[in-house]
């Protein structure tokens, strides 16, 4: 019998049967017949984020098997699930995603919220501009397991303490959507930090008995727990990344050959020769004018003595009076390593995309323009990467603030 005409026959039977003499305590046990059916097969839908996810799988398999509980067949659709369980951190790009997924689910629906980050934001509640504060401030959360992560046995009490609450509802206590947290953001611990300090203020010494035992110096001598063997595995065989055919020395004097404007990135008084004696553990650093920066790149790219054939990563760094774009080259064949950076003017940060060069820019690029708000002219696709399109501002600049989601640690 389908969820429908469970509600149905709930709806119109009492109508008959409570004018009757007896009629409602047969109506009770009814209803404690469907709440019942309805708390021991719980339909969850398959939604984890971050590691909560991991331990509500292993909730799910078969040591801790949650099926013994009716938890069972969990959906790849919301239109079938009634459960959804908060496992793992949600971000912001992910908050409208979980309403449209929660108003899609049929009703009675339940919301568990697994862990700190379900919960709170948990790790990420100070500091971040991406992370939600807690499930409860998009969607309404009926149980809140706390930990990080839970283990599955606290799942499996949830979930208990969640069919408990399900048992009650019936026609006299009808299931309703929560309400939605809407207390403002602060720092919850500042109450307890207070309490803690003051108690710390008023400790009273250690008595002469317990200064002994600690050896007088404060160190209390307490056995040393057993652990066991570590368990040791072979070493798997890697191949060798190629070592360098040139050493940087050479390299850094055929490039300044062909862009005598290239200077080394804070040393740049030395020479090729002190470039060469500084070994190959120092990454080849070279800052570019933003004129030949493409040129560069292609030049090194080209160059059949470099072979700079790809392109690590693309990055930026916000200095005090200019951003800085970094371009990570690496020769897969040769073993070469070089870094290229660029300043930009702060006000209007802008560079030439190095896509035509790399395909593999692309991301990278978006995900510079979407956490510093470069722009990279004759990109082809110059969109948010991370966050959504109406997110206000740049979120790895330093002059970005925003107290609506970021709540700076009080310490
Ligand atoms: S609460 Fe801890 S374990 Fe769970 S998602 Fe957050 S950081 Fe990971």
């Amino acid at each position: 019998m389908g969820m429908r005409h469970i509600g149905y026959a709930t709806r119109t039977i009492p109508k008959f049967l409570d004018p009757l003499p007896g009629g409602a305590k047969l109506v009770d046990a009814i209803e404690f017949v469907v709440a019942w059916a309805r708390a021991n097969s719980l339909w969850p839908l398959i939604y984890g984020t971050a590691c909560c996810a991991m331990e509500m799988m292993s909730t799910g398999s078969s040591r801790h098997d949650w099926a013994r509980f009716g938890v069972e067949v969990a959906r790849a659709t919301p239109r079938q699930a009634d459960l959804i369980v908060l496992a793992g951190t949600i971000v912001e790009k992910m908050g409208s995603r979980l309403v449209t997924l929660y108003e899609q689910m049929p009703g009675p629906k339940y919301v568990i919220a697994m862990g700190s980050c379900a919960i709170s934001g948990g790790p990420f509640y100070y500091d971040s501009y991406s992370v939600i504060k807690g499930g409860d401030r998009l969607i309404p959360v009926d149980v809140y397991i706390p930990g990080c992560p839970p283990r599955p046995e606290a799942l499996l009490y949830g979930i208990m303490q969640l069919q408990e609450k399900i048992r009650t509802e019936g026609r006299r206590n009808p299931w309703k959507i929560g309400t939605l947290n809407q207390a403002p953001f602060g720092d919850p611990l500042a109450e307890a930090k207070k309490m803690w300090a003051d108690l710390e203020k008023s400790r009273p010494a250690a008595p002469p008995a317990a200064a002994d035992a600690a050896g007088g110096n404060g160190a209390i001598d307490r056995p040393k727990p057993k652990r066991p063997a570590t368990e040791q595995f072979a070493e798997v065989a890697r191949s060798p990344l190629p070592a360098p055919l040139l050493d940087n020395g050479t390299i850094y004097a055929y490039i300044i050959e062909n862009f005598p404007e290239i200077t080394l990135t804070r040393q740049s008084e030395q020479t090729v020769e002190q470039v060469r004696a500084l070994g190959q553990e120092y990454l080849l650093d070279l800052t570019v004018p933003l004129r030949r920066y493409v040129e560069l790149v292609g030049f090194l790219k080209d160059s059949e003595l470099l072979d700079m054939n790809f392109l690590l990563h693309v990055t930026a760094v916000d200095r005090p009076d200019r951003f800085e774009v970094l371009a990570h080259l690496f020769s897969a064949n040769q073993g070469h390593n070089i870094l290229i950076r660029c300043a930009l003017d702060r006000q209007q940060p802008e560079i030439p995309s190095l896509s035509p060069l790399f395909a593999g820019a692309i991301w990278h690029e978006r995900e510079v323009f979407d956490l510093f708000g470069i722009r990279f002219s004759n990109h082809p696709d110059l969109r948010r990467l991370f966050l959504e399109d109406n997110f206000p501002g740049h979120p790895l600049r330093k002059d970005f603030d925003d107290p609506s989601r970021v709540v700076r640690r009080p310490y």
